[in-house]
Parts: structure tokens; C-alpha cells; sequence
């Protein structure tokens, strides 16, 4: 049986609110970045936002719109929960890197930090390259999770250890359109690959 949606974690209102704030934020941090290094927010090709593919399209698309910072987009594609599976089977990198990353400020954006695999592989190779700045950002944290060490330097939700669909979030490849952060039915959730 196909996993059915049992509950709402966060709601469509609680993530547009959050996502406001965020992007608020960020742009300030990358504003206050750009002056320090005596560069107008105008000033071309300063601020490179790299979202990982696929899960944070969605976040991404809509924490973009709500930043007023002159930026551009670099997309990453990491894979680490291939078909139907609920656990990490440890973050791969399934798409080149933006390779010109050295002195930009880099935002590296993902939907949800779970054991911190995806996060730490992205950002430590991302670091090689010798960005400006460096800082990540997730619309979800799951610290029970963590098998890495690592931190975002901005959380939307800490949300506790449930497997969550919706708003970029997939089961399968499904659910990424629904609007909400939702929890499946543990009844129907498999757990194998
Ligand atoms: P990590 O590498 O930190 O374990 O996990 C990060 C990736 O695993 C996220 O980008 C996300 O794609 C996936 N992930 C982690 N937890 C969940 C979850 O509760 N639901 C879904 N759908 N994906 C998750
Ligand atoms: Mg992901």
C-alpha cells in the first residue's frame, strides 16, 4: 500500500511566515558581507546560492523571492535516500559543483538536515574552492539524527525524528508538490530500499 499522508507537521502559514523571516535575515547577513568587503549589493556575480537538488526546489524558489539581494544560482544534485527508503544510505554527489566558487559568498540550501551527511559533503567540498563566505541554511532540522557534526547556521523548524513528506520533501519521488510539512501513516510506511 502507497503511504498515506496521517497529519500536518507545519503549516502552509507557518512556512510562508518563517520563509519571510529567513530570507530577511540572510539578505541582511550577506548585505553586511558585501559591505565589508566594499562591495555594492549590486555589484555582479558577489552572491551564489547553491540549493540541493531535489528536495529544496521548493524552499529555494520561495526563500529567493523573499531576499532582495542581487544573486544567482548554482544547483548541486546529491543523492543519499535512493527508492523507497526512510534512512540515509550516506550522501553522494550525483551532479557537478558550481567550480567557480572561490572568493563568492555561497549559501548552500537544503530542505531538511537529517544525519548531516548531505550538508557536510556539499560544504566541505564547496570549502576547497575558497568561497568569501560559506554559511547553509534548512527550512527543517532533525538534531536527534545526527550522525556527522555539523550545524546549519539557519534552522525555519526543529522538528522531532518523524519522517516528513511535502514541500519539496519526497516518499519515493511523491509528495514534493504537497504544500504542507506532513507526517505518513507509520502503519504503511515501509522501511526497506
Ligand atoms: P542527511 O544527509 O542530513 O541525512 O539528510 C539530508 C537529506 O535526506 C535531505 O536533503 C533529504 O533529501 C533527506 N531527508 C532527511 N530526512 C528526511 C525526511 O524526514 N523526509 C524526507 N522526505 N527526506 C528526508
Ligand atoms: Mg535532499
Amino acid at each position: 500500500m502507497f503511504p498515506e499522508i496521517a497529519r500536518t507537521l507545519v503549516t502552509k502559514e507557518q512556512i510562508a511566515g518563517r520563509v519571510r523571516e529567513m530570507g530577511q535575515a540572510v539578505a541582511d547577513d550577506l548585505r553586511a558581507d558585501l559591505a565589508r568587503d566594499g562591495h555594492s549589493e549590486l555589484d555582479e556575480g558577489r552572491v551564489v546560492l547553491v540549493p540541493i537538488m531535489t528536495g529544496a526546489m521548493i524552499f529555494a524558489a520561495d526563500l529567493i523571492r523573499e531576499m532582495p539581494v542581487k544573486l544567482s544560482i548554482g544547483l548541486v544534485t546529491v543523492s543519499s535516500y535512493p527508492g523507497q527508503s526512510v534512512s540515509s544510505k550516506g550522501a553522494k554527489l550525483a551532479s557537478a559543483l558550481p567550480d567557480d566558487l572561490a572568493g563568492k559568498h555561497v549559501l548552500v540550501i537544503d530542505d531538511i538536515l537529517d544525519s548531516g551527511q548531505t550538508l557536510e559533503l556539499v560544504t566541505r567540498v564547496i570549502a576547497e574552492q575558497g568561497p568569501a563566505s560559506l554559511r547553509s541554511i534548512v527550512l527543517l532540522n532533525k538534531t536527534a539524527r545526527r550522525s556527522v557534526e555539523f550545524e546549519a547556521d539557519y534552522v525555519g523548524f526543529e522538528i522531532p525524528d518523524e519522517f516528513v513528506v511535502g514541500y519539496g520533501l519526497d516518499y519515493d519521488g511523491y509528495y514534493r508538490n504537497h504544500p504542507e510539512i506532513a507526517v505518513l501513516d507509520p502503519a504503511s510506511l515501509g522501511v526497506g530500499g
